[in-house]
């Protein structure tokens, strides 16, 4: 009979197979006391075995293909430093050499307190690295027990779908051919490093499932839906048949989606649109090139400086950052925005400073320039990235042109002092603002002299607009991006912006929304920034649109002071039926 399971949903697409179990080794391990006479060569069978996957994983890194994700090798290289860690490499001798415990019974020991050592650790990204642990030690263990190198897979092929406890990344790569279909399993949570493999080899996935291991038979019938992060087992003919209808569509849809890749983002009256990618961290961009962005229009670089028990990077290791994204674009621009933390984004759990309402409190530029010396050290590091190719420099949550004023001043230093440090950077290096607060769209005149780019900050403009705290979920359902007021915000923006001769893109949630594409466009934008995800999708609807029909109905949007009017021009605009 079918039943369901529910995990979480880290890679999409529909997989439909035939249940491959891979059994955890630490659960089958034998326990046994080894005969004074054999300890010395229990040791070495222990550290030959060590040594073994040491090598292996060298060796998956140097296969690794070129154009792999830096996260591969980074993981590959997390793996060996775990494995080489004296509490697992050095530990497990002592136990077998004085308590005559065989090597796998030494080692399964030796997780128990690893694992633990790791549960202390109240970061939660470190946290979860205790599954790295868990991958490395069953790695080993499987060498111990002579069921490493290949994982059971007689006919691998699409028709395969891995049901396991767990997956470890140098596992993962192996199934970077897509011989399988797709997989699930019982540990693993979003941010679990087999979690950002299997993103990236983009197989559906769901992790986190409790119990797929134990409940799903081998060459069961599994149906992996990685969108709704579900797992269907031993479904009807009906449910079957409603998956491969679904499968067939989302097949389509993707690879449809993939040949606009390279394709220049033109709408159909042959308007050109720049389509830039949103980035965390500098390996968000092999994602950002995959989906052919034309550059990185918002670096959040504040995630460099979070969980750092208040050690913040130095200007070295910002710049190396900043220009490993600037080399990664390979040409392309690269928009870097200053420290925006507060509110909702901390640095070590704590808001800056105390606040009661953090996200009107010391944020963003507010809190560099009460922060001089570190705001200088960010400024110092993003000049000198942007002697590496095409940098623009981006403040959040300007309300007061002061504001842009101190910056440059600082940035006049700044550059003072590189020159005397005769350290290079682009002396003509573009200087724009986030329009993310009403004051600052209803006064832009003031604004736009004194920069040379705007970028619509609409998660934020809403958020101030309409008095919605945007992590408040009490209120989430008053948080409206079609709200006359956040439009003719937005709207108003564009055409001063456009008239001033300054690019304006819109980097907020709302740029990264299909159904919302038309309107923008309508309303004069023609760059737009999001997370790379919804790059192709965007793409789509930009390739499919006409200005002048998209104008003629964003105006009628603006003239509409009508909410149920206004979400009827523009679903009408969306789906191609709004007549003008
Ligand atoms: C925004 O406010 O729209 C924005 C892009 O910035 P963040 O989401 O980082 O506040
Ligand atoms: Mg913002």
């Amino acid at each position: 009979m079918a039943f369901i399971l529910h995990g979480i949903a880290v890679s999409g697409g529909i997989a439909i197979g035939r249940a491959h179990l891979i059994a955890p080794a630490a659960l089958e391990v034998a326990h046994y006391l080894v005969p004074l006479e054999h300890i010395e060569a229990e040791v070495h069978r222990f550290d030959d075995a060590v040594a073994t996957v040491v090598n292996e994983l060298y060796s998956v890194e140097s296969e690794l293909p070129a154009d792999s994700p830096p996260e591969f090798a980074a993981l590959l290289e997390l793996h060996r430093l775990i494995l080489q860690d004296p509490l697992l490499s050095e530990e497990p001798q002592n136990l077998i050499r004085e308590r005559r415990y065989n090597a796998e019974w030494a080692l399964t020991q030796q997780l128990q307190a690893a694992v633990a050592q790791f549960e202390e650790i109240e970061d939660e990204y470190i946290a979860a690295r205790r599954a790295d642990v868990a991958q490395v030690v069953e790695r080993v263990l499987k060498v111990l027990t002579g069921t490493a190198g290949d994982l059971g897979l007689s006919s691998p092929g699409d028709d395969v779908v891995i049901i396991a406890h767990d997956i470890a990344p140098a596992d993962m790569m192996q199934f970077k051919k897509r011989v399988f279909g797709g997989f699930a399993t019982d540990l693993g949570g979003a941010t679990s490093h087999t979690a950002i493999v299997a993103r990236s080899l983009d197989i559906p996935a769901v992790v986190g499932v409790g119990n797929a291991a134990r409940l799903i038979q081998q060459d069961e019938l599994v149906i992996i839906d990685g969108d709704a992060g579900v797992i269907i087992a031993e479904p009807s003919a009906i449910i079957l048949e409603e998956y491969r209808h679904k499968r067939r569509h989302l097949e389509l849809q993707r690879d449809r989606l993939k040949r606009l890749r390279y394709m220049p983002a033109r709408t159909l009256d042959d308007a050109p649109i720049e389509l830039h990618a949103n980035i965390e961290l500098p390996s968000d961009c092999a994602m950002a090139v995959e989906v052919g962005a034309t550059g990185v229009g918002l670096y959040r670089t504040e995630f460099l400086f979070m969980n750092r028990s208040g050690q913040l990077p130095d200007e070295e290791e910002q710049y190396l950052a900043y220009r490993s994204v600037i080399d990664a674009m390979g040409g392309a621009p690269v928009t870097i925005r200053t420290l925006d933390v507060g509110a909702d984004k901390s640095l070590d759990g704590e808001a800056p400073v105390d606040s009661g309402n953090p996200a009107l409190g010391l944020r963003a530029i507010r809190y560099c320039l009460s922060e001089p010396q570190m705001f200088l050290t960010q400024l110092r590091a993003i000049l000198r990235a942007s002697a590496h190719g095409a940098t623009r420099l981006l403040l959040p949550m300007l309300a007061h042109v002061q504001e842009i004023d101190q910056t440059h001043a600082l940035l006049d230093q700044a550059r003072a002092q590189l020159v005397a440090r005769k350290q290079a950077f682009d002396p003509a290096m573009p200087v724009g603002g986030m329009i993310e607060i009403p004051a600052a769209a209803l006064s832009l005149s003031s604004f736009v002299k004194r920069l040379d780019f705007l970028s619509i900050g609409t998660n934020d403009l809403i958020q101030y607009t309409l008095a919605i705290d945007r992590t408040d979920n009490a209120v989430a359902h008053l948080y409206d991006p079609l709200h006359p007021a956040v439009l003719h915000l937005v709207a108003h923006t564009i055409s001063v912006g456009h008239r001033a001769n300054l690019p304006v893109a819109v980097c907020g949630e709302m740029a990264g929304d299909a159904r919302l594409t038309r309107l923008l466009l309508g309303l004069g934008l023609r760059e737009f920034s999001m997370h790379p995800a919804q790059m192709l999708s965007v793409k789509q609807e930009v390739l499919l649109s006409d200005l002048t029909h998209c104008q003629a109905v964003a105006k009628k949007v603006l003239a509409s002071g009508e909410p149920q009017r206004i979400r009827a021009l523009v679903a009408g605009l969306a789906r191609g039926t709004t007549s003008t």
